[in-house]
């Protein structure tokens, strides 16, 4: 029997970065993974979204070179070239994980994990049933699709959140996606500038209902431009198929509507996947028993769990005590984008005082055709400190981190005030907002 200071299933975000990182540390380790390396992440999430993401945005910028005095012709777009190109990005970087596992001695176990008990893994490899010891458990089985009533899941137009990037369809000339969240909102943008007239349906009143509204209306003003119409408030009732289309009812405030769709994208319904402890412990699993990542429910995103991933395997080596609760930042990645992080109040009740700088009004930001977005921060002022804020607009991806970095270290406003930012930069754009707060900004 395999013994093993520390094993852990799946081999995701969460997971393989727990693996190195305990490698590294010297312990004894091994890693299940029943699939892919990179979880759904690498194989169908992040990546070859962000990937489709920078296409669709040079795609959607090149006709407005026009006005610059360039005229560019897009003559042909070869679907099977740019499936290749995501599948060879993915391929680089499962290579890369792959190394690191080597590199720091994890040993890597193609295979699924039936159950467990405490200390042990029961794994299924190559048909065979095989048990592994360890001292310490990780899990990171990541996430599975609950599937919603109503959706004929076995046609072959429709996919589900595990289908779509994975195999990429074609961009048919109408898609329908269930689902405004993150996920569907950034497929409503890539497949839009690739020609597809796009449907959004969302539940919610509101898409991306976990976002600053100010900034989901900019988003949304722009997805309605290239051809993305939404349905908020609304659910689909039924689909039928009929003369070589899918005939969506949709039902919003009372009445159904009928919209007719080549593709439907399902993009809702995401729970944890808890198939190995189901039913297995009354209470909560033993301290040996660690359950990391999208498995662990609270925000589903890859920077969590590969916190969780270094974090709990650290507290293991006894390389730290706790694992602090931190701030998670949120980003979709569209054009523009948005990213938050920390206390964004809903209304004026909750007494913070805010700066809010456009981009309109920066030199970087107009001299390269930016000028859509702005930065709001949001101080307690009691303490002058910085508590939240968000950016809409071209990197707010990375200007993100600026603001987390400051609030996890309790800045208050007179040391923010005092950054000197690059010039010309996007950046500045998070001193200006600061400055709007004591009314000390310069170019507004
Ligand atoms: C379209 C899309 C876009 C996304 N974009 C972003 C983004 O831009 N930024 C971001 O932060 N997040 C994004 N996410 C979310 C992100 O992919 C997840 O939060 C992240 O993958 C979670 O990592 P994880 O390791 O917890 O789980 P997963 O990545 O789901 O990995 C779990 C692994 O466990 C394996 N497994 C499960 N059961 C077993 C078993 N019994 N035995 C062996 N192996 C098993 C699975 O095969 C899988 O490889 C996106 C998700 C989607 C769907």
């Amino acid at each position: 029997m395999d013994s093993y200071d520390v094993v852990i299933v799946g081999g995701g975000p969460a997971g393989y970065s727990a693996g190195i990182r305990g490698g590294r540390l010297g312990l004894k380790i091994a890693l299940i993974e029943k699939e892919s390396l990179g979880g759904v992440c690498l194989n169908r999430g992040c990546i070859p979204a962000k990937a489709l993401l920078h296409l669709s945005h040079y795609l959607t910028e090149l006709p407005s070179l026009k006005n610059r005095g360039i005229e560019v012709d897009i003559k042909n777009i070869e679907w099977e070239r740019i499936r290749a190109w995501k599948n060879s990005i993915v391929k680089r970087l499962k290579r890369g994980i792959e190394l690191l596992l080597t590199r720091n001695r994890v040993e890597f176990i193609r295979g699924e994990a039936l159950s467990l008990d405490r200390g042990r893994v029961i794994v299924r490899v190559d048909g065979e049933e095989r048990e592994i010891k360890a001292k310490d458990i990780i899990l990171a089985t990541g996430s599975k699709i609950k599937k919603i009533s109503n959706i004929p899941y076995d046609d072959p137009n429709v996919y589900t959140l595990n289908e779509i990037l994975e195999t990429l369809p074609q961009p048919p000339s109408h898609l329908l996606i269930i689902g405004g969240g993150v996920s569907g909102i950034e497929l409503a943008q890539i497949y839009s500038a690739f020609g597809s007239k796009v449907t959004v349906v969302e539940l919610l009143p509101e898409i991306l209902s976990n976002f600053p509204l100010p900034a989901v209306e900019i988003l949304k003003k722009r997805l309605k431009k290239s051809n993305v119409e939404f349905f908020t408030s609304s659910k689909v009732k039924r689909v039928k198929r009929s003369e070589g289309k899918l005939k969506v009812s949709i039902e919003k405030e009372g009445s159904e509507i009928e919209v007719e769709t080549d593709v439907i994208f399902v993009t809702s319904g995401v729970e944890p996947n808890l198939d190995l402890i189901k039913d297995r412990w009354d209470v909560a699993p033993p301290q040996e028993v660690k359950i990391i990542g999208d498995m662990a429910g609270g925000p589903m995103l890859a920077h969590k769990a590969y916190y969780q991933g270094v974090s709990t395997v650290e507290l293991i080596a006894k390389k730290r005590e706790t694992i602090p609760k931190r701030l998670i930042p949120s980003v979709i990645y569209t054009d523009p984008s948005i990213a938050y992080i920390g206390r964004i109040p809903k209304d004026k009740e909750e007494g913070l005082i805010s700066g809010r700088f456009p981009y309109m009004a920066l030199g970087k930001a107009i001299s390269i055709d930016k000028k859509e977005g702005f930065v709001e921060v949001f101080f307690e002022p009691s303490t002058k400190r910085i508590v939240g804020g968000y950016i809409v607009g071209y990197l707010a991806e990375e200007l993100i981190s600026q603001l987390t970095l400051a609030i996890e270290n309790k800045m208050i406003i007179d040391e923010l005030k005092e950054i000197i930012y690059p010039h010309p930069t996007i950046s500045e754009a998070l001193g200006e907002a600061v400055k709007t707060v004591l009314k000390e900004a310069i170019h507004i």
